[in-house]
């Protein structure tokens, strides 16, 4: 009798599942999280308005009142705006509208790994440009390959996952002048790094913008992500989404969530990014660690001890981050979130033990 595994597609059988491994610890810094959870107002306010609403029902079909709240927040039109459970579904809502066998789908590496993945999946051919050796954006590559190539989807992650990098406004408008195909902005971590690619939105129909909730807004349990699009490109990838997708749990929270926004969630990403350049500053003071400046709430660090090693060290010491060495060009690296404040004071202290280093002289004074 068959195991019916031959009824899998055969690129799927080779692919491994996208995971994680269990591990657990005090200071969790392997999902480029918030390291605070949403703040207590945000979710009584949440539950109150939750507790009003019929549980027996469906959600909309389109959530349309959602999409409006979503669109005065990013600065977009409604009818341009599709959400979805967590990012993760509208770039797998996307690719299925797009892509199939004989299919283009241009990517960098190391970004992402679940475009990869679910490209690979819909038997799609995908075109790995890799970064430069400084980890940044070859937009000279890019180019190339486009004109080469001219794949149906870009996907460009800014900031990028997991190396921190971003693309130039100008060289993301030259890649959406030069292709025939749809240009990914996959904006996940776009907060700390104060740059968005939205404002593009008006001159390119061929542009697509995804956020989510999971990150600045420090919703990750909650699964939100929005995408934003001419509206002629929103109704087809909406032909992808399941209905009722977004639950009106999820949906009730994110509205409060916007609503808190300036008074309390903005102030806590402005310290995330302070608290990536103190990071930055003091892991580079410690002798065998490079970390690669970021844009986002994380950044790769070279190590000269394994990075499996270190991996276990910190977990030792009960700090949890990503060994990311399995990634292309990351050989010799691990990924570190931002936390907060006493948890990167920490975090720096098991590193200089590990590394065998004594803290850094105060500036102007000498050691
Ligand atoms: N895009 C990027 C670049 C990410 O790093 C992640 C999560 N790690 C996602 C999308 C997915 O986010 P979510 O599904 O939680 O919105």
């Amino acid at each position: 009798m068959s195991d019916g595994r031959c009824a899998i597609k055969s690129r799927v059988r080779e692919l491994r599942r996208y995971s994680l491994r269990p591990e657990r610890a005090r200071i969790k810094l392997n999902q480029n999280e918030s390291p605070w959870d949403v703040p207590l107002e945000v979710k009584e306010e949440s539950l109150r308005r939750i507790a009003l609403r019929a549980w027996s029902r469906y959600p909309d079909f389109v959530p349309r009142e959602f999409h409006e709240r979503l669109a005065a927040f990013a600065a977009w039109r409604p009818d341009g705006i599709l959400a979805g459970n967590g990012s993760n579904e509208l770039i797998q809502a996307l690719l299925m509208v797009t892509v199939g066998r004989g299919k283009r789908v241009m990517i960098n590496e190391p970004t992402f790994a679940l475009y990869r993945q679910i490209a690979t999946i819909l038997e799609g051919e995908v075109i790995s440009v890799p970064l430069t050796p400084k980890l940044n954006y070859d937009v000279e590559a890019l180019r190339k390959q486009v004109q080469l190539t001219q794949p149906e989807v870009i996907i460009i992650c800014s900031p990028n996952n997991p190396t921190g990098c971003v693309i130039d406004h100008a060289d993301l408008v030259s890649l959406l002048e030069m292709t025939r195909g749809l240009v990914v902005v996959d904006e996940a971590y776009f907060e700390f790094a104060e740059q968005t690619a939205v404002t593009l939105l008006h001159k390119y129909p061929n542009l697509i913008v995804l956020r989510t909730f999971s990150k600045a807004m420090a919703m990750a349990g909650l699964r939100i992500g929005y995408l934003m699009a001419a509206p002629e490109l929103v109704s087809e990838i909406g032909k992808a989404i399941l209905p009722g997708n977004l639950d009106i749990v999820s949906q009730t929270a994110a509205e409060v969530a916007i609503e808190f926004y300036e008074s309390k969630l903005r102030s806590r990403i402005e310290l995330t990014i302070s608290e990536r350049e103190r990071l930055y500053v003091e892991l580079k003071a410690i002798p065998g660690l490079v970390p690669v400046a970021s844009r986002a709430n994380f950044m790769v660090v070279r190590s000269v001890i394994g990075p499996q090693q270190v991996f276990d060290e910190l977990l030792n010491r009960d700090i949890l981050v990503r060994d990311v060495s399995s990634y292309p060009m990351l050989k010799d690296y691990f990924r570190i979130t931002v936390g907060k404040p006493e948890e990167n004071d920490e975090v720096i202290k098991a590193l200089r033990e590990i590394f065998n280093s004594k803290p850094a002289a105060p500036a102007g004074l000498k050691q």
